[in-house]
């Protein structure tokens, strides 16, 4: 595939729209360097599309972060989106388990979608791992928290990731939902391996050539971590002056370790007093 991209549509004669998106490249820098197990990997991947495909149903500018906690092998996967359509993702686990089902990853646990627009309320969503995947909690939660039919399907396999979405559209009515089975019914037919090596056009070519698609421009998703010196620095603000104080004392430096892409944010006293009184910070200064 050409490059990672999402493109979204809509079924001119269904008040129903649809998404597909496919990810090759941030998904692998996504995974660079960390070691995951196969289940972990996967699991990622689905996250990453999954996250993608919410953040582009943002009716305004900001991000979307969607996390899967709990008690099983795999305490934490987080991956957070922006309406720019970049990505980051981050998992931790205790246990390296051979299984698809997300139950047994995760344990007892929940899906947690929190949004925060650039500009107004933080919103957040919770629904618990009712089902034994991503895709099903996900649907589970677009019928609580907005009561707007949805379904998904989510792939990845290590190092290709895509996924797809079906949502009835709000003014959508009863009258609608055989519509939507059939949408349903036809985008069920795609497999993983199409999804992994088709171009989307391909794609919905292939699974709604009788339907009138109406298939608006694509955005290209890259793996972006918003983090920074500047950003670490002021994370170090709800530390208490005491604590660091000792800290370098002891080792001459506070490391701020980025868990998202691995970068490494140093400062010495001379940042931290800068720091501290106030004024700029040495953000420039190579260490
Ligand atoms: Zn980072």
């Amino acid at each position: 595939m050409s490059q990672d991209k999402l493109q979204r549509y809509l079924f001119e004669k269904a008040d129903v729209r649809g998404e597909i998106v496919q990810l090759d490249e941030s998904y692998q820098q996504m995974l660079a360097g960390k070691p995951y197990p196969a289940s972990v990997a996967k699991l990622l991947g689905e996250m990453l599309a999954a996250t993608s495909l919410l953040t582009a149903i943002l009716k305004f500018e900001g991000e979307i972060a969607v996390q899967l906690q709990g008690d099983g092998p795999v305490n934490l996967v987080a991956v957070n989106g922006s309406h720019k359509q970049q990505l980051r993702g981050v998992a931790r686990w205790k246990q390296d388990v051979q299984t698809d089902d997300l139950q047994q990853l995760i344990g007892k646990g929940q899906l947690v979608i929190t949004i925060t627009p650039t500009q107004g309320e933080r919103y957040q969503g919770i629904v618990g791992l009712t089902e034994s995947t991503l895709a099903g909690c996900l649907e589970q939660y677009f019928l609580q928290s907005e009561q707007l039919k949805t379904r998904l399907w989510l792939h990845a396999d290590g190092a290709h990731a895509a996924g797809m979405l079906l949502q009835a559209l709000p003014e959508s009515d009863k009258s609608q939902e055989v519509e939507f089975e059939h949408l349903e019914s036809l985008t069920d037919t795609i497999k993983a391996e199409e999804l992994f090596e088709l171009e989307a056009e391909q794609v919905l070519h292939r699974l709604y050539h009788q339907e009138e698609v109406r298939v608006f421009e694509a955005t290209e998703v890259s793996f972006k971590c918003g983090c920074s010196r500047e950003r670490s620095l002021n994370a170090l603000s709800s530390v208490s002056k005491a604590e660091l104080t000792e800290v370098l004392e002891e080792r001459g430096h506070i490391d701020m370790h980025c868990d998202y892409c691995g970068s490494n944010y140093r400062f010495d006293l001379i940042d931290m007093e800068a720091f501290w009184a106030g004024g700029q910070t040495s953000s420039e200064q190579q260490h």
